[in-house]
């Protein structure tokens, strides 16, 4: 190896190399091996896309002209070898014949790599997913960089591989492995994907060189499937074990709503024993998923994810978070933020609640991490019953019981600790920021930071202002969200904020649905049919009954509209108690998993049941649009997708109106209001909309 070539080994800085560049591929030639290195031009992150592919065909000719001894593949990115597919070149497709022309001109590229009568070898770092793992795939060898990660994502935007990696991968690790890790999309980190067959070799930067010698000698055996795993090839295997896959993947991603799973289960079953087969297959089946509108829905739904992150870019400098109240939510933030990184500490006047949020939080991490990475980040979680932590805290969340007076009592103690810079927020879910802010000294480094429950899988965080919050807080918080690798979204400060106000609506509605003896059961299976991930009993449960009333009650107080009547029942179990699943006992009994005990649904649920509990959610959302609680309808789609989960294949819920015609909206709920009442009453929004 050349001395020029292990310079150019790493992906930077790339200046002062001898190779020759293109527009998104640098050549680079090292005595008879040619390195070929993909840096996408203006992108941080490599994607692929039809001038990518067409430079590299070019490239390709170049290649089979030569007499090269190795091709290797290489990123000049910091940011990994390649996340995939450009969405972009997705976004709008409609059916027809011209979607399988580019896939197919696209697969023979790679295609042509996987041919090459010379050895090829991938040199992965960072992020090798999607189209970056099949280009890696189609080579003959693949060395990992020890910070490289390998998936296929594809079916989180209601596709399958398309680049040939459903037909790779299935004949390259165990088939069932592979399947696994293209259902889920989940992505494994080197190590496992050495165990797991995908890569020759994990070594660090400095070993590069030597592991692409060493591969290309021949010395290095790789893991085979082995025979059994391998069987799981055969038809009768594929049948039995497909139909298995049908039935888990059912429960995750409903067939009725999600086709990709399934395309990609009857495409390992029907051709999973001929790689030739399966590869031609999979161009058919991927082109014939992308214009279905679940696919496009699914693919606005990653622009719309983008367009949250972009809020919260930057660093906001905020090293150790100071969480005040262990309970639901104050555990789950203060044990996210430590997953994420940062140093937490933790105060409550309850050791108990201190020690459960300790056993929750080691939960959390043992789920997520191994080995050191783990032992990190139980010490980064300290419980600190004396809030001695709030001296040295960049930011302090309080995440107390939803009581004004308690709350400004517990400002004031917070006040005289803090240091001068350190910014001060809430977690308040119904409280009025301009009220919690009445008495304080700094008032201007008070803002809301308002998460949402699990912290772990909703993304979104409502971040507010107050009157008084300075710009430096604000954008502290936005920052704060973003490093902890959440979605921060600026909304108004008003009563519930956006999500909250429009929640409570379709909440509040399957309440009184029960009261006037409709089977529990029944709503959220009405719910879950139109693809929420659980129905409002359950979430009412989930959120804490406690929660549900407060807000409930002070959405009902500050709002000048008629909301859905709360029924006595309610405020006699929070009374109680039961305050859903943290007591163990809510609308539902809990088991001691914390799953509910549910009864069977004596009847099918009907889609008028749907429309009068979505439907009022999308008459909030219009009118915090009209009075620009949130910006623009796109981000209030982002917000309940990733604050509520809201059936992410219908690509918001303002989306799904615009889908189903704003006149209908409007009329249905006309209708719905002569039935049950005034606050049905569509909200002026829709006609202005309507055009
Ligand atoms: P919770 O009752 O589960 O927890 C509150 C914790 O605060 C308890 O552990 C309690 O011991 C502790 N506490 C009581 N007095 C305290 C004091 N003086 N100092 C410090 N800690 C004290 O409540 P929660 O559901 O975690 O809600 C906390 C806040 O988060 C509320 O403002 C709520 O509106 C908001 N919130 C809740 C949810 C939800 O889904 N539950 C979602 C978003 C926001």
């Amino acid at each position: 190896m050349t001395k020029s070539a292990k310079k150019f080994l790493s992906p930077a800085p790339l200046t002062g190399t001898t190779g020759t560049r293109g527009i998104h591929w640098i050549k680079h030639e090292d005595g008879k091996r040619l390195w070929l290195v993909l840096d996408r031009a203006a992108v941080a992150v490599n994607t692929f896309n039809e001038p990518v592919f067409r430079e590299l065909d070019a490239l390709l000719d170049e290649v089979e002209a030569g007499d090269w001894e190795a091709v290797i593949f290489r990123s000049a990115k910091q940011s990994g070898f390649a996340a995939g597919a450009d969405l972009n070149q997705f976004k709008g497709l409609k059916g027809n014949a011209e979607i399988k022309a580019k896939v197919d001109e696209a697969n023979a590229v790679v295609d042509r790599v996987a041919a090459l009568d010379v050895p090829t070898v991938c040199v992965a770092h960072g992020i090798c997913v999607g189209g970056g793992l099949e280009l890696a795939l189609a080579c003959d060898f693949i060395v990992a960089r020890d910070d490289a990660s390998f998936g296929f994502p594809e079916v989180l935007v209601g596709l399958h591989p398309g680049l040939g990696g459903t037909a790779r991968l299935t004949h390259r690790i165990a088939p069932v492995e592979a399947m696994k890790m293209m259902l889920t999309g989940r992505t494994q980190k080197a190590k496992k994907a050495k165990r797991l067959g995908i890569v020759d070799l994990v070594v660090p930067e400095r070993d590069v060189a030597n592991a692409v010698d060493a591969v290309l000698s021949g010395k290095v055996e790789r893991k085979t499937p082995g025979a059994m795993a391998g069987a799981t090839n055969l038809y009768p295997a594929r049948v039995a074990i497909a139909r298995q896959m049908r039935a888990e993947t059912e429960k995750q991603a409903p067939s009725d709503h999600y086709d990709s799973p399934y395309a990609l289960i009857d495409l390992w079953e029907d051709h999973g024993g001929s790689l030739s087969d399966m590869l031609e297959a999979e161009r058919e089946s991927f082109a014939n998923l992308l214009p279905t509108q679940t696919t496009q829905n699914l693919i606005r739904v990653f622009f719309l994810r983008e367009r949250l992150k972009a809020n919260g870019k930057g660093k906001s400098g905020v090293k150790h978070l100071h969480v005040v109240g262990a309970g639901t939510m104050g555990a789950e933030i203060g044990a996210w933020a430590a997953l994420q990184g940062m140093t937490v500490t933790i105060s409550d006047p309850f050791t108990e609640a201190l020690g459960k949020a300790v056993k929750s939080a080691n939960k959390l991490f043992k789920r997520k991490l191994d080995g050191p990475d783990l032992l990190a980040a139980q010490d980064r979680f300290i419980p600190d019953p004396k809030g001695d932590g709030v001296v040295s805290a960049d930011l302090v969340l309080e995440a107390a019981p939803e009581k004004v007076a308690l709350k400004h009592k517990i400002y004031e103690g917070l006040e005289a600790k803090m240091k001068p810079d350190a910014v001060l927020a809430t977690n308040t879910s119904s409280l009025d920021l301009n009220e919690l802010a009445r008495g304080l000294k700094k008032p201007e480094r008070f803002v809301g930071i308002h998460f949402f429950n699990p912290v772990s899988r909703l993304e979104l965080v409502e971040v507010v202002k107050q009157a008084k919050s300075g710009d430096a807080a604000y954008e502290t918080a936005l920052k704060f969200v973003g490093d902890i690798s959440r979605q921060p979204l600026p909304v108004k400060a008003s009563p519930g904020f956006l999500v909250n106000r429009a929640l409570m609506p379709y909440l509040g509605e399957a309440l009184l649905m029960i009261d006037e003896g409709e089977q529990k059961e029944r709503i959220d299976a009405a719910a879950e049919d139109f693809g929420m991930p659980m129905g409002p009993a359950e979430l009412a449960d989930q959120v804490g009954l406690d929660i549900c009333l407060a807000v409930a009650e002070s959405l009902a107080r500050d709002l000048d509209r008629p909301m859905p009547e709360i029924p006595q029942w309610l405020r006699d179990k929070v009374a109680a108690g039961e305050l859903g699943r943290k007591t163990g006992k809510g609308l539902y009994d809990y088991d001691s998993d914390g799953k509910p005990k549910k009864a069977k649904v004596k009847q099918p649920p009907t889609a008028a049941m749907q429309d009068r509990m979505v439907l009022p959610m999308l008459d909030a959302i219009a009118r915090c649009l009209d009075s620009g609680v949130v910006e623009d309808a796109d981000s209030a789609d982002a917000a309940m997708i990733f604050g509520t989960g809201f059936a992410p294949f219908r690509g918001g819920p303002m989306h799904y109106a615009r889908d189903r015609g704003y006149t209908d909206v409007r009329m249905t709920l006309s209708s719905l209001a002569e039935r049950h009442g005034e606050r049905f009453e569509p909200s002026a929004w829709w006609r202005k909309a309507e055009g």
